[in-house]
């Protein structure tokens, strides 16, 4: 059974302890690989080893730093086949969409840091009268620590690790214990590229050990991290007292608003996506659609007919729609939240239950693709995340009723506004409290635009130069001339 090494000062090592942690198919439900149970003393070898090599590394000059994440990057794609299988099989998610979303994208963000380091321009402002002039310096912080999530593990890890390296810092990142494997493939794309010793090292291991050793470490004084509110606000808690820059990239529960003026097909068409790709794992995935009233017996008649012809199996089969949750527990959990919308008074338009999938697959973890309708708007199942392929739907009469239904969770990460009434669609977007806005599409997205999440979905933007901007410590010097 393949046994995952961590990667620290250029070498692919053990943890010191010598423990393991099971790693799951879930598609198979079949444990497949070994993954280092790390503790503080593997962090604290990574640290020191990214501590040793940042003095060179933020010397390099930024284009130089920029051809090694591009060389990094054409290794992905050249390895696009082998990493798009690894990540489906870690995941559950259909192979289908790791080939041409997730690695893609991997891909992407490293040759986006890549180019972007070299449009980096930082600011000078003259004073006129005084005959003064100031130039801000942007400084890498030293060693940056990044932890992310499972439901895209190497789309994530590659968004975070990209700008932290391209700015100048050396990485200690971890990835989630849920979902290794792309990152341990990255560890040995990292050495052929010939990327320095210590420059990135990957902890695997849990959040509650390597996490939270890496989040305590006095010399990590900068931490971006993707993943649930909860454990975001303990992240908070502990790095509030010592000052480190934070940001947080967490949870969603996000509005899908469907005008009755909306191009149909379309709206209906992506909201079978947003509702349900990577089976609704996806921090952005829309699941609380509300519809005009009008329109609402058309779209759900039509919605649920679509979702019942969507087919849950083996996510290596070409014609998988749906492939496996992520875990177990993760299955329990959203099977738990589909009791809670029955006990609450929801009728499930189809769906609802675990799926049993023949042959290879019997013992994995499917669900059913779920749809839920006669819910309060502000009840238990549509204000906290399930973060599964479960969606409601509820109807609504005006404009101020659906922004009050969109605004009343604590979350504000991202929504999407179906109209062909733009005056309306710039309207109800300036009224949601999300920081992503889509109008007429979904998960389009754009490199350079902030990317991050109102309330209790974060704190802090990535993205573009944001990123850029957040892994630097401007420092101004005025000169009187
Ligand atoms: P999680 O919070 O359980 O884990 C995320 C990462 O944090 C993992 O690597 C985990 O090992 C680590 N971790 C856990 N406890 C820790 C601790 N005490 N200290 C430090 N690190 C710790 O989240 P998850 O279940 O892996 O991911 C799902 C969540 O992520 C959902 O809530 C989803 O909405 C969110 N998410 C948000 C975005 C975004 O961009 N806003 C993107 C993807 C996922």
């Amino acid at each position: 059974m393949k046994q995952l090494k961590n990667y620290i000062n250029g070498q692919l090592v053990a943890p010191v302890a010598g423990q393991y942690i099971d790693n799951y198919n879930p598609a198979t439900g079949e444990v497949f690989s070994l993954i280092p149970d790390s503790d503080e003393q593997d962090v604290e070898l990574a640290v020191q080893a990214a501590q040793a090599a940042f003095p060179e590394w933020a010397k390099t000059p930024a284009e130089k730093r920029g051809q090694m994440l591009m060389r990094i990057a054409d290794l992905i794609d050249q390895h696009h086949d082998r990493l798009a299988e690894a990540e489906s099989v870690d995941n559950g998610k259909p192979l289908k969409l790791a080939k041409t979303v997730d690695i893609p994208r991997a891909s992407s963000n490293m040759r986006f840091y890549g180019t972007a380091i070299q449009h980096f321009a930082s600011e000078a402002h003259y004073m006129e009268g005084t005959e003064a002039i100031n130039y801000t310096i942007r400084h890498p912080h030293g060693v940056a620590g990044c932890i992310s999530p499972w439901n895209l593990p190497l789309y994530l890890f590659t968004w975070k690790i990209a700008p932290a390296l391209a700015a100048g810092n050396c990485v200690v990142a971890k990835p989630s214990e849920v979902t290794p494997m792309t990152a341990y493939l990255l560890s040995e794309l990292c050495q052929e590229a010939g990327l320095p010793a210590g420059v990135l090292n990957i902890v695997h291991g849990y959040g509650h050990k390597v996490g939270a050793a890496m989040v305590a470490h006095p010399k990590v004084p900068v931490i971006s991290f993707t993943g649930g509110t909860a454990t975001g606000r303990s992240i908070a808690a502990t790095v509030a007292p010592m000052f480190k820059k934070l940001s947080l990239e967490l949870g969603g529960k996000n509005p899908n608003i469907i005008f009755a003026d909306c191009d149909f097909n379309n709206a209906l068409h992506t909201s079978i996506h947003s509702s349900f790709a990577n089976q609704g794992q996806i921090c952005l995935c829309g699941s609380r659609i509300f519809i005009e009233r009008p329109l609402y017996d058309k779209f759900r008649d039509a919605f649920v007919e679509k979702v019942k012809a969507m087919s849950v199996g083996d996510p290596l089969e070409d014609s998988t729609k749906q492939g496996a949750v992520v875990s177990e527990q993760h299955m329990q959990k959203v099977l738990s939240y589909i009791a809670l919308a029955k006990e609450e008074g929801g009728t499930i338009l189809t769906g609802g239950q675990q799926v049993q999938v023949e042959g290879r697959c019997a013992k994995g973890w499917f669900i059913a693709p779920t749809v839920i309708e006669g819910l309060p708007y502000n009840c238990r199942t549509n204000t906290e995340e399930i973060f599964g392929p479960v969606v409601t739907l509820t109807p609504f009469d005006t404009e101020e009723e659906v922004i009050q239904y969109a605004n009343c969770t604590d979350y504000g990460l991202s929504a999407t506004i179906w109209t062909q009434n733009l005056p309306r669609a710039h309207h109800v977007a300036h009224q949601v409290h999300s920081g992503i806005i889509w109008i007429n599409t979904w998960l389009l997205r754009d490199l350079r635009t902030p990317f991050g999440g109102m309330k209790n979905s974060g704190v802090g933007r990535e993205g573009g130069f944001e990123a850029l901007r957040f892994f630097t410590e401007p420092q101004n010097v005025c000169v009187k001339l």
